[in-house]
């Protein structure tokens, strides 16, 4: 079995974490301590990195990390890795979801993805990275109550029949979300290396 630890201090990421790997394989706990690490790398890849080799510098033990975002392909450079931040400091999700919606409004091309990449830090030398993508595009409205974040004005590409969005779909987000497609392949190797 392994254990890792959560590059960040959310609980309630750890707890979602938790959830997603099977227990007898690999455990996700809170890290002890929040650090404060500026994720200034120029893909999700090195911002995963960032984070996990400051929780591994500072508590020596196997460390999981993540970074995530939703790439528009009609705003190439305002979401993708500064999609915590789009619209600025002081923001709500509601209030950065909707903003999307305005900015979109009169735009033909809606494709959009979600992107999750895991940095799984073992130690100096095995450090592994795992992605998810999960394909869509924007709505012309903001629906639906489970989730975060994007949620509401995402369309996967699975659903664009009825129309629905992540928010509506909260079983369905479980199996096939970026971090759930990342989290199975992270499953899948490391529990062969066991
Ligand atoms: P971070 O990975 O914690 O830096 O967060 C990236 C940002 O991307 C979040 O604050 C959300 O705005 C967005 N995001 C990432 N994953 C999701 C998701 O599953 N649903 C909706 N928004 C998401």
């Amino acid at each position: 079995m392994i254990e890792l630890i959560l590059a960040s201090g959310n609980a309630h990421k750890a707890e979602e974490f938790a959830e997603l790997f099977d227990p007898k394989l690999i455990t996700v706990k809170a890290a002890p301590e929040k650090i404060d690490v500026v994720e200034d790398g120029e893909s999700y890849f090195e911002n995963a990195l960032l984070k996990a080799k400051a929780y591994y510098d500072k508590f020596k033990v196997p460390v999981i990390a993540d970074d995530s975002g939703l790439n528009v392909a009609a705003l190439p450079t305002e979401l993708g890795l500064h999609s915590a931040r789009f619209g600025g400091d002081g923001l709500k999700d509601r209030d950065r979801a909707e903003l999307l919606l305005k900015k979109m409004d009169g735009i033909a091309n809606r494709e959009a993805f979600f992107s999750c990449v895991l940095c799984v830090y073992m130690n100096e030398k095995e450090i592994f990275y795992f992605e998810g993508r999960m394909n869509g595009s924007i709505g012309y409205s903001y629906r639906g109550s489970t989730g975060f974040g994007y949620d509401p004005v995402f369309i996967p590409t699975d659903k664009a029949e009825e129309g629905l969005t992540v928010a509506e779909l909260h079983e369905w987000k479980q199996k096939n979300s970026h971090r759930a497609v990342a989290t199975g392949f992270a499953q899948k190797f490391l529990g062969q290396r066991n």
